[in-house]
């Protein structure tokens, strides 16, 4: 079993994302994972707390004091944890974390992805790192990237460290296994 951390959209997204957003946490709880989340309970972030819970998983959210209204904390959550900097949030759930899954988002979960990308690259971590990209949500990203790989801005131990998938299934395989 492991500890699964999902970055998501936090902002009002299209429906097919919230579902997507809790068709992992159903997929979270079945594998009898926990999920460890930013501790919000809007939009993305509370699709997919609310599944994983009611598919009798465990999660844990992580929310700084200054977002606990912004982002309508997840009082549900089984450990809710309330830092004092976003910084503090970043670490614990990076710490508490066994692998981890982008789903689409905005700046705030590219931000994430590519902080636990990098750290994984450069060896801080041996965690996997995960991008779940339905519906070829991130598809101009990584045809980008795929550029600045033949330009020599990338290398490709780079690219290869992340792993792609449309798949929620494969998704959570991916991030479970090292
Ligand atoms: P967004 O993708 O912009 O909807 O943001 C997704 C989540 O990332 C939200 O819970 C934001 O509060 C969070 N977030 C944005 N920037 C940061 C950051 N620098 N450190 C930690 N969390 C962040």
């Amino acid at each position: 079993m492991s500890a699964i951390c999902v970055y998501c959209a936090s902002g009002p997204v299209p429906q097919r994302h919230i579902d997507l957003a809790a068709e992992l946490g159903s997929a979270i709880a079945a594998g009898g994972h926990t999920l460890v989340s930013g501790g919000g309970n809007i939009s993305m972030m509370g699709a997919v707390a609310r599944a994983t819970r009611e598919g009798g998983g465990r999660t844990i959210g992580v929310i700084p004091r200054a977002l606990v209204d912004r982002e309508v904390a997840d009082v549900d959550a089984d450990e809710l944890v309330v830092t004092e900097t976003m910084r503090q949030r970043k670490q614990i759930m990076d710490d508490r974390a066994d692998g981890f899954i982008t789903l689409p988002g905005g700046v705030g979960t590219l931000e994430e992805l590519f902080e636990t990308w990098t750290g994984g690259y450069l060896g801080m971590h041996d965690k996997p790192v995960v991008l779940l990209d339905a519906f070829d949500f991130y598809r101009p990203l990584l045809d980008w990237l795929e550029n600045l790989r033949e330009e020599g801005f990338v290398s490709a131990t780079a690219l290869e460290r992340l792993r792609v998938t449309d798949s929620v299934t494969r998704a959570i395989a991916l991030s479970t296994s090292r």
